[in-house]
């Protein structure tokens, strides 16, 4: 992969003007396929969940989840959609080897909602409203594995397999407007974007949301044009970004990449491309024209989806509260600070921390813990913390555990290391590691007495005053006790000692 030539970003900014879209593939969790009756079950051996219809042997004849139609409708209320009420399946033909079929059936001109707007919030405090276009049904395709090349891609490969247990499974496409006005933010704008998106899909309960699974990946547009010029400048189309991280480093990515080929007065190509993440950068997909021809005609085999006013109002008393709303709701509850909870937010915590306080954590303990040792941890790992496999059940009993004094800082930190090796819960790798601080006094006041037998003087120093000579005390004991000992009641001891 060539390396690309990148304008400083403050530049780029400077002479060009950001326009973004954003394309949102959701995947359902409904029990079966689009279609089909499919198992739609993530992990499952592969094609085993497949069948006359999804793999379209002739003569198998679809028909609609309806679940899947009630999901899309809420998805669509849920972004201030207009439902239509007629809307037809069509077919995008196109040959991939992922696709048994040979065509795609999705929507096309009568997308099943249309017209929305969504407002997010970016991690400065203020607030951005991104318009949608449109929110329409389609079915996933299957799944390749490229073999033997070293980019896991197929340029290089011996052979590719393929799985077809995900060909058919619903799908969401949310489609915004061009974005405007982002300026410097849009990076932190698509993935607030998409964070939202991710929030409303899980609080409606249709998808389990989760983007390392790809069950929401983003494609995301990205253009320039000089500042003051009417004409959008040639886009580029990053697809399947699958962490909220990658969107927001693609987007800045293709901001320099792009700003620096304009500067030097050379043409973007029209294309797709593809986010490497260990290398943060992109590289180049397919050509793209906006003439791609997929000759989409009506699906003859199913009936067009005609949703009654009924249905769409039980729907639509259905919608749990809006992420805005849910965010000052909880801030309201945890009590946290305006900083705080923008920290929280921005890291994509607060599922975690609603979680960790449901399970009785104390919001501000919860907080900590992810936004502290757990963020650290997954930085050190170069993962997003929420792919730390841990839940917030977990997080609680560490809480609790500190908060009974059973274990200092230290102590649950260790723990928490071998909680996230998949060891059990906090309790059982306490009781099972025997990592439980010391609280036996007894203990503690014969290594207090055998660090006083080489430090005599330390007594006196503290009867004179002098507590910073408690310290080496202190110290020696907790590495008597291999840190299992509670400083503070260490330091209390030897006061209690001098002074007795
Ligand atoms: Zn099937």
């Amino acid at each position: 992969m060539a390396k690309d030539e990148l304008m400083n970003y403050e530049k780029a900014l400077e002479q060009f003007e950001v326009v973004i879209g954003l394309e949102v593939h959701v995947e359902l969790n409904t029990k079966t396929k689009m279609f089909c009756g499919c198992r739609n079950e993530f992990g499952d051996e592969p094609n085993t969940n497949v069948c006359p219809i999804c793999i379209a042997l002739p003569g198998a004849l679809p028909a609609v989840n309806r679940t899947a139609v009630e999901s899309s409708i809420s998805i669509g209320l849920a972004l201030g959609c207009e439902i239509a009420p007629n809307g037809r399946f069509a077919r995008k033909n196109y040959f991939y080897p992922d696709l048994a079929k040979n065509f795609q059936t999705s929507q096309y001109d009568e997308p099943i909602a249309y017209e929305g707007q969504l407002t997010v919030e970016l991690p400065s405090g203020s607030t951005h409203t991104i318009q949608i276009e449109r929110a329409h049904m389609e079915e996933d395709a299957g799944k390749l594995t490229h073999i033997g090349g070293s980019t896991g891609r197929i340029q290089g490969a011996e052979y590719s397999l393929v799985d077809y247990n995900r060909a058919g499974v619903p799908l969401v496409e949310i489609v915004t407007k061009p974005v405007y006005g982002a300026g410097s933010e849009a990076p932190e704008l698509a993935a607030a974007y998409v964070r939202s998106i991710r929030e409303i899909v899980k609080g409606l309960g249709v998808s389990d949301a989760r983007m390392e699974r790809g069950n929401v990946r983003c494609d995301a547009n990205v253009s320039l044009r000089p500042h003051g010029q009417e004409k959008l400048g040639t886009r580029t189309e990053t697809k399947n970004v699958n962490s909220l991280r990658s969107i927001e480093r693609a987007v800045r990515y293709e901001i320099q990449r792009q700003a620096a080929l304009l500067a030097k007065g050379t043409a973007i190509v029209q294309e797709t491309r593809h986010w490497h993440e260990d290398k943060g950068a992109t590289s180049a997909g397919r050509p793209k024209s906006d003439a791609d021809d997929y000759r989409y005609f009506p699906e003859p085999d199913l009936v067009p989806v005609q949703p009654s006013k009924e249905l769409i109002e039980l729907l639509r008393a259905k919608l749990p509260e809006k992420p805005a709303d849910r965010r000052k709701r909880v801030q309201a509850e945890w009590g946290f600070a305006d900083l705080e909870f923008r920290d929280v937010v921005n890291a994509d915590l607060l599922d975690q921390i609603e979680e960790t306080v449901k399970a009785g954590a104390k919001p501000q303990a919860a907080r900590k813990w992810w936004t502290g040792e757990l963020a650290r941890i997954a930085n050190s790992q170069d993962k997003d913390v929420t792919e730390l496999e841990i839940s917030g059940a977990f997080v609680a009993e560490l809480a609790e555990l500190v908060e009974a004094g059973k274990l200092n800082d230290r102590l649950a930190r260790e723990v928490l290391t071998y909680v996230l090796d998949g060891e059990g819960s906090p309790s059982e790798i306490v009781a099972a590691r025997g990592l439980e601080v010391v609280s036996d006094d007894g203990a503690l006041i014969a290594a207090i007495d055998a660090a006083l037998a080489k430090q005599p003087d330390v007594l006196d120093a503290i009867r004179e005053g002098r507590m910073q000579a408690a310290g080496a005390v202190i110290g020696a004991v907790m590495q008597a006790m291999k840190g299992s000992a509670d400083a503070g009641r260490v330091r209390q001891l030897l006061i209690d000692k001098a002074n007795a």
